[in-house]
């Protein structure tokens, strides 16, 4: 019977569990998704609507025929970055269950789990990691025992840019896909660059998007065409991502580049992507859709790598960290 490790994530939108087998067979989440009615995500409000769907997400695992309580072997938990009391949510359930099952507690960091769920599915080694999510940009790369970040954005995620964006008019959360589908439609042929051209927001390695973001909305509000914009943001933001990473690629002589984070399900970003690998003689990876957005499975796959190495976190350190960084944890597995 394989045994397995249960991980459960709840760092902002996405309450989600999902589990790995002790040799990395990824299974597909539970997850539940917080939409609020207006404005943006409350911490508070997605926090409750964790609380309330806790019940039906496990009901889904004991409905789950490749699931069984008996085979986990260890409870893995988001311990940061994200909302304190979204975290602390995900956090209550892992202790719950990690003392109901007498089975280690496994505390983890989301944004180095998004590096090693990719590495993971697509076979790639040594990454340089471009994690474009909602609430972070960051460019990472393994260097010397951690994932040192080599360059972010300096003020907000580009996905939280593309929700705004969207939120601004009337497109409900999350923005990203309505903005991906909107760009397609609009016919390049009839470009005018001048008009629809926007702040470009690289600032040495580090991206910017609130700019970008005001002077969309603006040139929406002024009249320009809502799918003209829409690309032109998809441009400059994906552009000043992949310049980043590509910079990033040439400092540390990593020959591939792994996409994270739910802004990667984008096929435009995933083109350029590819683009500037080809050019380099590079290779560009990344995970498939329901591994890239927020997922208990790669929590999993996380304290899987951790446990495997002697990483459990005791009850007492099991306290989230709503600001935890991707560089402070050691990284001691392969
Ligand atoms: P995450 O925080 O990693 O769960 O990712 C959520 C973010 O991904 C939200 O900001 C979404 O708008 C964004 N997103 C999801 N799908 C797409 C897409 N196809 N294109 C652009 N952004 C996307
Ligand atoms: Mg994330």
């Amino acid at each position: 019977m394989a045994r397995l490790i249960l991980g459960i994530e709840s760092t902002a939108h996405t309450f989600s569990f999902g589990y790995v087998d002790t040799e990395g067979k990824l299974y597909s989440s539970k997850s539940a998704l917080f939409k609020p009615e207006s404005g943006g995500i409350h911490p508070r409000e997605a926090a409750d609507h964790h609380t309330i769907k806790a019940s039906n997400l496990i009901s889904q695992l004991n409905s789950d025929e490749n699931f069984d309580w008996k085979d986990v072997e260890a409870v893995s938990f988001s311990q940061g970055p994200g909302l304190g009391p979204c975290l602390r949510i995900g956090a209550s359930v892992a202790r719950g269950l990690s003392n109901k099952l007498s089975v280690p507690l496994i505390g983890v960091n989301h944004c180095i789990a998004h590096i090693e769920i990719g590495r993971n599915e697509t076979g790639c080694n040594d990454p340089v990691l471009l994690y474009v999510s909602g609430g972070n940009t960051q460019v990472i790369a393994r260097s010397e025992g951690k994932y040192r970040v080599l360059g972010e954005t300096l003020d907000i995620g580009i996905g939280n840019m593309l929700d705004k964006f969207a939120r601004n008019f009337g497109i409900a959360f999350p923005g990203g896909p309505e903005i991906e589908k909107l760009s397609n439609q609009f016919n390049t042929d009839s470009i005018n660059f001048e008009r629809i051209s926007l702040p470009y927001g690289v600032h040495g390695m580090d991206m910017a998007f609130s700019g970008l973001l005001t002077s969309a909305i603006r040139l929406v509000e002024d009249g320009e065409n809502m799918k003209s914009i829409c690309w032109s943001i998809q441009e400059h933001a994906f552009a000043s991502c992949i310049e980043v990473a590509e910079r990033a690629m040439a400092h540390t002589g990593k020959s591939e580049l792994l996409l994270g984070g739910g802004v990667a399900c984008n096929s435009r970003i995933r083109e350029m992507a590819e683009i500037m690998c080809n050019e380099r003689g590079a290779k560009a990876y990344w995970p498939s859709k329901q591994f890239c957005i927020d997922n208990g499975t790669m929590i999993a796959e996380l304290g899987r790598r951790m446990i495997q190495s002697g990483i459990i976190t005791q009850l007492e350190d099991s306290a989230v960290n709503p600001y935890l960084r991707t560089d402070y944890t050691q990284v001691e597995w392969n």
